[in-house]
């Protein structure tokens, strides 16, 4: 991670087809179009990789996860589960359909714990969203068994693992929906874009109308397509789809590099004895685009950053201090601050996550320590690196 660290011909080849004939929207235009039809063709890998019966193009990840919940009939009041660690496009996300998003505490997946999910649903519990955050998974086979007994739809949201597995089935494809990213820091990348993949055909039609106002896209006159329900624009362009295509080709060659400079590091933060690794699920395996690690004590983390800034140890994040990803900090969700006025179902749960406690999460969180893996790093630099990360924690100790 990110896919842009390897930007070359593939990627100019693919953009410049657009280029070549124009047409920079994925609809109509057929004859301008030389036969390309990025955002199709892109589709297409997208269900062979991810082994799924459909998968629907949008703009952004925050996009799709918006498009899987609709598509499925999550809105107004319906309660959706998410963890307390997660990007802030989960309850965004959540929140665009009136939704409410009902948070709950982590395990040492660095994801939903099944037994906090079960004790939050309630009647008006809708779906349960697990976030496979930094490169790999939660408890599925837990949370599926949760969802099933419970008749709530799983969505998963594979943003930050795309390439993972679990019990050799690719991670995204194993929930009801899944989500993927591809923005700029992503392990594939397209500068802005999403994907939401399904194998029923029903929600995938959903998706399809809903991301382009409702069209049917049936026939090949687009002012004479009728709307068999309310949409929104939520499309991704034939430029950003002609580079996300030349991306997802690359996949495995990016995942092998990610791989390896992981393994590098692992090994060396291995032989501290006081560092432990986040639990991933038997059968699961990480697509290695972050190495997470626990430290002991949160003093402890936090001593062991200061030492990673002072060694110049960069792309590593203790969420507990950081306001992007972590319920702590998220003082403009927690204060309800919205332009427009909010429901007043969505706006007492936001005020009740101000005395809420996560005694669990924090407890994971604080002692954690997510690195970036990088694509364009030498073997020389990973080995470097490697050594100054192991120097660091041993004088925090
Ligand atoms: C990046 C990300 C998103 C949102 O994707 P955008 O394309 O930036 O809107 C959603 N969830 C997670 C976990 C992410 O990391």
């Amino acid at each position: 991670m990110p896919g842009f660290e390897l930007f070359g011909n593939q990627e100019r080849k693919e953009l410049n087809d657009v280029l070549d004939n124009g047409v920079l929207m994925r609809y109509g235009f057929d004859g301008m179009r030389n036969g390309h039809w990025k955002a199709k063709e892109l589709e297409a890998e997208l269900q062979k990789i991810f082994q799924t019966k459909h998968a629907q193009l949008v703009s952004s990840g925050t996009a799709a996860v918006s498009v899987a919940l609709a598509s499925a009939g999550v809105g107004a009041g319906d309660e959706v589960i998410m963890p307390t660690f997660t990007f802030v496009a989960s309850f965004e996300a959540i929140m665009m359909l009136g939704a409410i998003p009902i948070l709950v505490e982590i395990d040492d997946t660095l994801t939903l714990d099944p037994k906090a999910v079960e004790a939050a649903i309630t009647p008006k519990t809708k779906a349960v969203m697990v976030v496979q955050m930094c490169g790999s998974m939660g408890d599925v086979d837990g949370l599926q068994e949760v969802c099933s007994r419970h008749n709530l739809l799983l969505v998963e949201d594979a943003c930050q693992a795309i390439g993972g597995t679990y019990k050799g089935k690719p991670l995204g494809s194993l929930g009801d929906l899944g989500c993927f990213s591809f923005d700029f820091v992503k392990t594939v990348t397209c500068g802005e874009g999403g994907a939401v993949i399904t194998n029923n055909k029903d929600y995938y039609l959903n998706a399809d109308h809903y991301s382009d106002h409702g069209h049917d896209h049936i026939g090949s006159d687009r002012g004479a397509e009728t709307h068999p329900f309310l949409g929104y624009n939520f499309r991704i362009s034939e430029l950003h789809a002609a580079v996300g295509l030349a991306q997802i080709r690359r996949l495995s060659e990016f995942l092998s590099i990610q791989k390896k400079n992981y393994t590098i590091l692992r090994n060396a933060l291995a032989e501290i004895p006081e560092v432990t690794f986040r639990t991933v699920p038997t059968g699961g395996e990480e697509s290695y685009a972050f190495l997470n690690f626990f430290l002991p004590t949160k003093d402890i983390a936090r001593k062991t950053m200061k030492a990673f800034n002072e060694a110049g140890v960069d792309v590593c994040w203790n969420y507990y201090d950081n306001n992007w990803h972590y319920v702590r900090k998220w003082e403009h969700l927690k204060d309800a601050k919205s332009l427009y006025p909010l429901s007043p179902d969505i706006k007492a749960t936001l005020t009740a996550l101000k005395t809420k406690k996560f005694p669990q999460s924090d407890n994971y969180i604080s002692r954690n320590i997510s690195c970036l893996i990088k694509m364009s790093w030498t073997e020389g630099e990973v080995k470097e690196r490697a050594s100054k990360m192991v120097k660091a924690i041993q004088s925090s100790l």
